[in-house]
């Protein structure tokens, strides 16, 4: 049992709820988890398996460690959208507006591949930390948990100092409130809160179906209504995924995804 507990809010993830957790204990992330007996995460260092792959007695104790109520976690991981069969993000993706609000939160939607958009802020969500380039939540080091979870504690790839940039300071791509992309977000949005529903989890599985075929297919003329910086980002995008991506395959994969996901989410809609 934790000395000091905190509750988990509703469509947070479970490894932003962890991070505020050893905060609040005052312990780094990796020493919080071997204290709730996931060592085997530790030893990988990876936070990933949190969300990804704990087995449900892993959740069950995990919550009884806590204090949280009984099933508590369930909707913090990614098991409740593996049905729709979307490929897995590095890391979690975010929305700086929303980590500037007091008591933000991480949630568990900002690790989707198909969530690319925050409809309160009217903006793309970003997908890297501006200063390291790296997916926030991707790895953790020994300062991850000691300090606010809005801040960059991911190690530097080229050498072991901690990142530390606030990632609140990062100018998102805003939208324009009648954008198509926040548009086919809400549609998105609307089938994920729905995804047990008949249909619900084919018509998602489809989206990613259709922005698939229609990624590789893209040509930077179809992509004009969305702006300048997606155009540029298309061809350089497919051929960084030729060339197994490079960093900043990350900078280009969200507004390339937006963009794809939109003409697919339109296309499926007009079908229905
Ligand atoms: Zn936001
Ligand atoms: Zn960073």
């Amino acid at each position: 049992m934790l000395p000091l507990r905190t509750r988990i809010d509703p469509g947070e993830a479970l490894d932003g709820w962890l991070l505020r957790l050893a905060r609040r204990n005052q312990m780094p992330a990796q020493w919080l988890v071997a204290a709730l007996g996931l060592a085997e995460v530790v030893r990988r260092k990876t936070p990933r398996t949190l969300v990804r792959g704990m087995s449900t007695s892993q959740l069950r104790d995990m919550e009884q460690q806590a204090g949280l109520p009984r099933t508590a976690l369930d909707t913090a991981v990614l098991a409740p959208y593996h049905l729709v069969g979307w490929p897995a993000l590095p890391g979690s993706r975010f929305c700086a507006a929303c980590l500037r609000e007091p008591d933000a939160r991480w949630p568990i939607r900002w690790q989707l591949p198909y969530t690319f958009a925050c409809l309160r802020h009217h903006c793309l969500l970003a997908g890297y930390c501006p200063a390291c380039q790296q997916a926030p939540h991707s790895h953790w080091s020994m300062r991850t948990g000691t300090v606010d979870a809005h801040w960059c504690t991911l190690r530097r790839p080229t050498s072991r100092d901690i990142c530390g940039a606030d990632l609140r300071e990062h100018q998102p791509h805003q939208l324009d409130p009648g954008d198509a992309r926040l548009a086919a977000q809400q549609w998105i949005n609307t089938l994920l809160d729905t995804i047990n529903d008949a249909g619900a989890a084919d018509q998602l599985r489809d989206v990613h179906g259709l922005a698939q075929w229609l990624r590789r297919r893209v040509h930077p003329d179809d992509l004009g209504r969305f702006g300048d910086i997606t155009v540029a980002a298309a061809p350089e995008h497919q051929q960084r995924r030729r060339r197994n991506t490079g960093r900043r395959h990350q900078v280009l994969e969200t507004v390339v995804t937006a963009a794809v996901a939109t003409q697919a989410v339109e296309l499926l809609s007009s079908a229905t």
